[in-house]
């Protein structure tokens, strides 16, 4: 675990050949009015779970999960959360919270070939990433918890809902697979991405005046995250 700023902990994703996304715990210590901030890879749960508590958060202080995207290397170990901590809430972005109350699963897998081999490999059943979603976010958003203020930025490209949030005060980016701290961006391949929205989310993400990059893999950036971001589009724009 790393403390970023006072109220925002970093907790590495523990990656094996599958990568497991980074959970971060947003919430000033006193506030008892704790997010996390994608929990990671299915299966991940108990693990990270004792990581909090060696951290000395207590459980009960968490109140919401809430996902930068739906891909199954953030939610998976979603409901392993839910069952050790009670009246987790969930918050995710509108158009991936429709899939996720139906139980559409091809976001989380992102393809039927995933879905078939992680299936497999986690004997997961269709059906398990249904959820019924307590916040459904909308861009522009301001999310007041835990003594902070974020404000959710739309970044469709990734996954169609995927989000940033956006600590202006603090100037915190959290960025999920959108864009990365080591000069990488999120992959445009799977289902509902899309190349077109990649390129204009980048540079939405470019004109904010951001300092810290926390991105949902990888190394995370304490400055010059706005500069960096920008070097990355400049480089990718190419591609997309
Ligand atoms: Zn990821
Ligand atoms: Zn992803």
């Amino acid at each position: 675990m790393q403390e970023v700023i006072k109220g925002i902990l970093f907790f590495h994703g523990e990656d094996e050949y599958i990568p497991d996304s980074h959970l971060y715990i947003i919430g000033k210590p006193k506030s008892k009015d704790l997010s996390i901030i994608d929990p990671g890879l299915v299966g991940k749960g108990k693990r990270k779970l004792e990581r909090i508590k060696e951290a000395n958060i207590e459980l009960n202080d968490i109140k919401r999960i809430i996902l930068t995207h739906t891909h199954l290397d953030h939610i998976g170990c979603t409901r392993e959360f839910m069952e050790v901590i009670p009246n987790l809430k969930l918050w995710v972005h509108e158009s991936e919270a429709e899939f996720l109350e139906t139980g559409d699963e091809r976001i989380v897998y992102g393809s039927e070939m995933f879905a078939g081999m992680i299936g497999y490999q986690y004997n997961l059943k269709r059906g398990d990433f249904k959820f019924s979603v307590d916040k459904k976010l909308k861009k522009g958003d301001i999310l007041e918890i835990g003594g902070f203020s974020f404000e959710v930025i739309h970044v469709p490209g990734h996954s169609m809902g995927s989000i940033a949030l956006f600590d202006k005060e603090n100037k915190v980016l959290i960025s999920g697979d959108t864009v990365y701290a080591d000069y990488g961006i999120g992959r445009v391949d799977l289902f509902s991405a899309d190349p077109a929205e990649m390129k204009k989310s980048l540079y939405k993400l470019g004109e904010l005046n951001s300092e810290i990059l926390l991105p949902g893999h990888n190394r995370i950036l304490l400055s010059g995250a706005k500069k960096a971001i920008n070097e990355t589009t400049k480089q990718w724009i190419p591609y997309l």
